[in-house]
């Protein structure tokens, strides 16, 4: 047999990767050799999906939902989409806006392939979600990282956005409430932001607003569909993952402006066909239905949250603000004075609790881990106290 010589894209040495899939593997590995991992490096709700989505899921598929659907979606699910959109981020969407796609990711490429190539740059959040910057350098575009800072609870600022504006910038990202930080960006930036835009009308802005439905202390979410000033130019990332804790069934949609709808609709045409025809009914009647379990999710992230925030700041070394969205906390950690990948691989091989590094946010999340509270209060409990006996040897 002749050894093969591939010759591989370029592109594809540029791609990154999310950390949390190769931590996934490493903590089952681990509990394979029979050790008990306490897991806080999870980017999904503990929750199983509410039984009545659940159920129309099945009826569809016993209905025979089985085949291909219209690219962009079901026309009935795009009309119950653009409803959502009215009744929960406050935007006049029409049906044909709407692209339903196989999870949040798909919103997020399609946008990249869109603006992104050689010479072009995107502006994204660091530490932010981290198939942004893989997403971008993919394309060969440039990633312009727009740092989130601690002191100001990971919100994003306006000016500072706005500040890296160039001729070369094609799209901005911004997402709140935020991953990994769960920061929550105030409505006064959000309409500095998009009256700054007004002098930039080359740029586009893509908002990942998949953790809309997480809020806490009474927090009233701020859409980008809520601004028809730029509506000829804003997309919108939304999804059934979080909010209804449907993670695997891969449903999610973007609300893209008429300008752009028709080639967002070609890119799915090429690489996915559409989503899952069953998934998209059981789609439906998550947003159309009740909403009292999502309410009810919320609650008990909402006083985790406050359980994991104490929890953290009693550990040496560890420094975290309350988050004020999403289901993560993001201590700072540099006063261990240990490397946050470094500390993330010792916590999981030593006190057995698994979280993320920073790092794998981007390089801005250096001096940082984040820990998911998509977990029960005990667990959390008992992952802390692990933690907290580990460093104290090591840290004063
Ligand atoms: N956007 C953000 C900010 C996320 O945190 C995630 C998932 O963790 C996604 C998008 C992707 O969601 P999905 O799993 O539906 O593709």
């Amino acid at each position: 047999m002749t050894a093969s010589r591939l010759q591989l894209s370029s592109a594809v040495s540029r791609l990154g990767t999310e950390s949390a899939f190769e931590v996934v593997n490493r903590v089952l590995a681990l509990e394979k050799q029979g050790q008990n991992i306490v897991k806080l490096h999870i980017g999904a709700p503990d929750f199983r999906t509410p039984e009545f989505i659940v159920e129309a899921g099945r009826k569809a598929l016993a209905d025979g939902f089985h085949g291909y659907t219209p690219a962009k979606g079901l026309p009935q699910v795009r009309e119950v989409v653009a409803d959502y959109c009215k009744r929960f981020h406050g935007g006049d969407v029409h049906p044909d806006q709407v692209v339903i796609v196989p999870g949040g990711k798909p919103t997020m490429f399609y946008a990249m392939l869109l603006f992104g190539e050689p010479g072009a740059e995107i502006i994204h959040p660091n530490p932010g979600f981290p198939i942004y910057e893989s997403a971008i350098r993919w394309t060969g575009a440039t990633p312009v990282p727009l740092e989130l800072k601690e002191e100001r609870g990971f919100a994003f600022s306006a000016d500072e956005l706005l500040s890296k504006i160039t001729p070369k910038t094609r799209l901005i990202i911004v997402n709140s409430p935020a991953n990994p930080t769960g920061g929550v960006t105030p409505k006064v930036e959000m309409d500095k932001l998009v009256a700054g835009l007004e002098k930039h009308p080359h740029v586009a802005i893509m908002s990942d607003e998949i953790y809309s439905r997480l809020l806490y202390d009474g927090g009233q979410h701020v859409s980008i569909l809520s601004y028809p000033s730029i509506a000829d130019r804003a997309i919108l990332l939304d999804g059934w993952s979080k909010t209804y804790a449907m993670t695997g069934w891969r449903m999610g949609f973007g609300v893209w402006p008429r300008q752009l709808v028709d080639h967002a609709e070609r890119i799915q045409i090429n690489c996915n066909s559409c989503t899952t025809a069953a998934a998209q009914i059981a789609g439906m009647e998550a947003l159309r239905g009740p909403q009292d379990a999502v309410d009810a999710m919320r609650r008990a992230f909402e006083s985790r949250r406050k359980v994991i925030v104490e929890e953290l700041n009693k550990i040496p070394g560890f420094r975290c603000v309350m988050p004020k969205g999403a289901f993560y906390a993001f201590p700072n950690t540099s006063g261990t004075g240990i490397p946050s990948r470094e500390l993330e691989r010792k916590l999981l091989v030593e006190a057995k609790v698994s979280c993320l590094s920073g790092t794998s946010f981007g390089a801005l999340g250096e001096g940082y881990l984040r820990f998911s509270y998509a977990n029960s209060e005990e667990q959390i409990r008992e992952g802390l106290r692990r933690v907290r006996e580990c460093l104290a040897t090591v840290v004063r």
